[in-house]
């Protein structure tokens, strides 16, 4: 039997079901499943995303049968809706949509009204009593299939020829909107689009149903490759190799009259999380008028109770049997014809972290699932938009005196929560050479409608403020997901893109000015407006009450069942200070990583004679006025970490960072100070830096290597850290030193300064006449480290991945240099990610890999974790569970995702 390409549905009955996504794409699973369970659905049938991959690997061609297989489910859909397509007496018209495995809102072809032409356009009329109607929908048709499939080009001045011709219209009509031309009109806009496309394409409009029909099929399958669509692929890791799905369904009017109407909806608030369904739609219109914007929407959750109460009805119970059936919140897109509603798509919907995190707790409270489904499944809640909560928003005084000082300059709809300030800009080109140009300049998009198009725009804005659109409107979705604060159909602007500015009353911005947007409230301001700290920070910061704040609440609740779940402990790399108490706060369980450098360069003045000092004594000398200093810090993070156990690392740059001929040049006099302080002359200063500078700093004289030549270093450290544990233990509070020594390849190195280590822990214990319990170990930073760790966990008590490091060793790529061409890898393919970002499983793993297994051949419970900014990325914080680690170490801000990532990999993961 021939493979099967085609899955029709209809009548209640699909071949499909929702659990086959990879083969019928997200929509197309979801039509079946909506069959099944007794949603209203028009008939259609799904090709599938086999067909697509097939299509662009053959240059355009199908696979043998489809065209069979197609015909045959057409005639299916024929039966099911009682109409025949391409008939003259009773047309069925039908859509061809896009449908890939994982919802890629907007990125592809659509085209609406398939199997209109002059002939089928009378019938139509005929049949629904409705010359305007159909006159129009064949207008929309040709417009859309023009532009879509024949892809009619844009004139020299970047207009859309039909919307020019479309405009003329209007104007000589006298009319502001489409739905006010007569049937006369619409024919004569109907002959011009023809000619436009004759005279433009050398070709004449088809008029054969079935050729438009492939033509369609064709066109949505190419749009797999579409600019837009690949380089959302990129930005969600979606594989290029998937292919979409095509889904050619019966056409369900909205534009019937006032008895129609099309929207989007949702079953509870994607912004905030509020439960109700709301959403947007318009009254006699079709699906793309709505997401378009076009026309502002009416909202659903106000208005179409009393505009319609019976679809209404319907709608409401279609919402509540999707969201049990499917137990999480839907994103629908339906329309109503003649009062009865037809469902077109369900997913389960994009959200923000603030609505991830309330719905996933709503849903546990409702019993619709459970705390381990509510956590472990990270498409509820991607670990990163966590994030989201602990971004900073408007503080109300602030925001109220800007109001006061007369900078409110309108209000919109409220479509990504967030605050932001940035410099208007008013195309996504543009702001894209902006950022490529400075990547901290902070961009805020303004455009008169959201569109698909402008994603690599929004992508470097702070914010997207557009004054056309709804809450629904593709990009509005979007920038939610991306977790941007947006404000959308703010229809008090005025945005001119000739003369670059944006007015609302008298208030005219130029590009380049700043603006603000409040992404809860909708609000506008002209200006910058500056923020504080979110609530749950807030919190967090003992700044306001938890029973203040119910986004905190629920961030708690969804935190401890995460740490319920976890098996990966979560560390912090800080250092002692607000830092720490921050990552207290955060919920870190000890110190994974204290950089000491840091402290240095608080004493850079000592740091500076200690470097400069050419015989052991002088250094020493230096060395000890060191000591105090970091005695002092280090008492301070012990006391911050109250027991929990703290790993700092012995010094680790190379010695140029503290002193060089770049620190000589851009402090003038620094010699001389430098000469007086150590009481050499300016000349020796000049010759002893000279000696130090090193063409490769990054593999040079730095990690252990500085302790093995310079032992006094290490010995100072070393009691810095015993004697300030010594102390901390006299006043009560537990303490579980952890000494690292970085950048070990030998296991000889690690013995070398091991030595040293414990020959000072025995001197200060005995100084102090009490013993501390504390461990020696080693970072896990360069591939003979790893490949070597067998050995080398001889001596070593722990192990701790520099992945930092192991990244620019194993790759041989400095990660002080890679931003020169990581965005052109990334861009072309070459890499799936930055690797300095997420762990390159395929080669960083698998040393990591081997560094587990020869660590703990060695060392059965050797403890194992990672300090590389790798520990705070859910993908790498979901690879060292799977690897074995005991923990993952991150920066204060990381910790609820990690926290969140590794429950999500431990209730996944077999
Ligand atoms: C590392 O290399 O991953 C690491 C944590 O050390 P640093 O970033 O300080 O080199
Ligand atoms: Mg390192």
């Amino acid at each position: 039997m021939a493979e099967k390409h085609v899955y029709y549905f209809g009548n209640g009955k699909a071949d499909g079901n929702a659990t086959m996504k990879e083969t019928l794409g997200g929509k197309g699973a979801n039509l079946a499943e909506m069959t099944n369970i007794g949603i209203p659905v028009p008939a259609g049938f799904t090709i599938t995303t086999d067909v697509c991959v097939y299509y662009n690997d053959t240059n355009n061609q199908y696979p043998p049968g489809l065209k069979d297989q197609v015909e045959d489910a057409l005639k299916k859909v024929e039966k099911a809706m009682g109409a025949k397509y391409g008939c003259t007496e009773n047309p069925l018209l039908v859509s061809c949509r896009s449908g890939a495995r994982e919802s890629m809102p907007g990125m592809m072809d659509t085209v609406l009204n398939i199997g209109l032409n002059e002939d089928t356009v009378n019938a139509l009329a005929k049949q629904a009593n409705d010359e305007r109607f159909a006159w129009d929908s064949y207008r929309r048709f040709i417009q859309m299939y023009g532009d879509v499939v024949m892809q009619l080009p844009l004139t020299s001045d970047g207009e859309d020829r039909f919307e020019l011709i479309l405009e003329e219209h209007r104007e000589k009509a006298g009319v502001h909107y489409d739905h006010e031309l007569t049937v006369d009109q619409l024919k004569a806009i109907v002959d011009d689009y023809k000619k436009v496309v004759k005279d433009t394409l050398g070709k004449e409009f088809p008029t054969d149903p079935m050729e438009q029909l492939w033509g369609a099929i064709g066109a949505v399958f190419g749009s797999w490759s579409n600019d837009r669509a690949v380089v959302y692929r990129r930005q969600y890791n979606i594989p290029h190799e998937w292919g979409t799905a095509t889904n050619v369904q019966a056409m369900a009017f909205g534009n019937l009259g006032d008895d129609c109407a099309t929207g989007v909806g949702l079953t509870r608030d994607c912004s905030m999380g509020d439960p109700g369904f709301c959403g947007d739609y318009l009254i006699n219109a079709q699906g793309e008028d709505v997401v378009a914007g076009i026309r502002v929407p009416k909202r659903i959750e106000t208005q179409l109770e009393d505009d319609m109460p019976e679809a209404y009805k319907q709608l409401d119970d279609i919402a509540k049997k999707l969201e049990k059936h499917y137990k999480d919140v839907q994103d629908i897109e339906f329309t109503v014809q003649r009062g009865k509603v037809w469902l077109l798509q369900t997913r389960n919907a994009k959200r923000t972290g603030f609505a991830a995190v309330r719905i996933a707790v709503d849903l546990v409270e409702e019993g619709l699932i459970d705390e381990k489904e509510a956590v472990g499944n990270k498409r509820r809640i991607p670990a990163d938009d966590l994030n989201q909560l602990l971004q900073p928003i408007f503080d109300p005084a602030v925001k109220k005196a800007a109001q006061d000082e007369g900078r409110h300059m309108t209000t919109g709809i409220n479509a990504g929560p967030g605050a932001a300030t940035g410099q208007i800009v008013l195309s996504a080109e543009k702001a894209e050479a902006m950022f490529n140009e400075d990547n901290d300049v902070a961009l805020m998009l303004v455009r008169k409608e959201t569109s698909p198009e402008d994603l690599r725009g929004m992508r470097v804005s702070k914010g997207i403020l557009t004054a056309q659109g709804g809450a629904s409107s593709h990009a509005a979705l979007v920038s939610r997901q991306m977790g941007k604060a947006c404000v959308v159909g703010a229809d008090e602007l005025s945005i001119n893109y000739a003369d670059k500015t944006v007015s609302a009353g008298d208030k005219v911005l130029k590009e380049g000015d700043w603006i603000t947007i409040d992404g809860f409230t909708g609000e506008v301001f002209e200006g910058k407006i500056d923020t504080s700290p979110s609530e749950v920070m807030r919190v967090l910061e003992g700044k306001m009450k938890p029973e203040e704040s119910e986004t905190y609440q629920r961030y708690a609740k969804l935190m401890s069942w995460a740490d319920e779940h976890r098996k990966l402990k979560v560390r912090a790399n800080c250092e002692p200070g607000d830092v720490a108490e921050e990552a207290v706060a955060f919920g870190c369980e000890g110190v994974g990583l204290c950089r000491t450098e840091h402290m240095f360069f608080d004493k850079v003045e000592a740091m500076r004679k200690m470097i400069l000092a050419e015989d052991l004594e002088t250094r020493k000398k230096a060395v000890d006025e060191i000591l105090p200093h970091q005695r002092e810090d280090f008492e301070s993070l012990f006391r911050t970490m109250a027991g929990r156990p703290v790993t700092i690392r012995l010094l680790d740059p190379p010695l140029h960072e503290f002193l060089s001929d770049r620190h000589l040049e851009e402090e003038p006099g620094l010699d001389k100070k430098l000469a007086e302080m150590t009481g050499k002359s300016v000349e020796d200063i000049h010759r002893r830096v000279a000696e130090l500078e090193e063409l490769n700093p990054m593999l040079g004289h730095r990690g252990c290597r500085l302790g093995v030549v310079y032992p006094e270093i290490t010995a100072m450290q070393a009691r810095a850290i015993f004697e300030a544990a010594c102390n901390v233990k006299a006043d009560g509070i537990d303490v579980h030193p952890e000494v690292m020594i970085p950048l070990v390849g030998f296991l000889s190195e690690y013995r070398n300064q091991e030595k040293i280590v414990r020959e000072q822990a025995d001197a200060v214990f005995e100084e102090k006449n009490t013993n501390i319990e504390y461990m020696v170990g080693t970072m896990i930073e360069i591939p003979r480290a790893a490949l070597c760790a067998d050995e080398i966990a001889q001596g070593a008590e722990f192990f701790s991945f520099g992945t930092n490091d192991l990244t620019q060793t194993t790759l041989g790529m400095s990660r002080d240099d890679y931003g020169t061409f990581i965005p052109y890898y990334k861009e072309n393919d070459i890499v799936p990610a930055d690797p300095f970002q997420t762990v390159d499983q395929d080669g960083v793993g698998k040393l990591m890999k081997i560094g587990v297994e020869g660590g703990r051949s060695t060392r059965g419970d050797l403890k194992i974790g990672i300090c590389g900014e790798h520990g705070g990325d859910p993908a790498s914080v979901m690879f060292c569970h799977t690897i074995g680690l005991d923990y993952v170490s991150c920066s204060p801000r990381r910790i609820p995702i990690a926290r969140l990532a590794a429950a999500q990999i431990a209730l996944t993961s077999k």
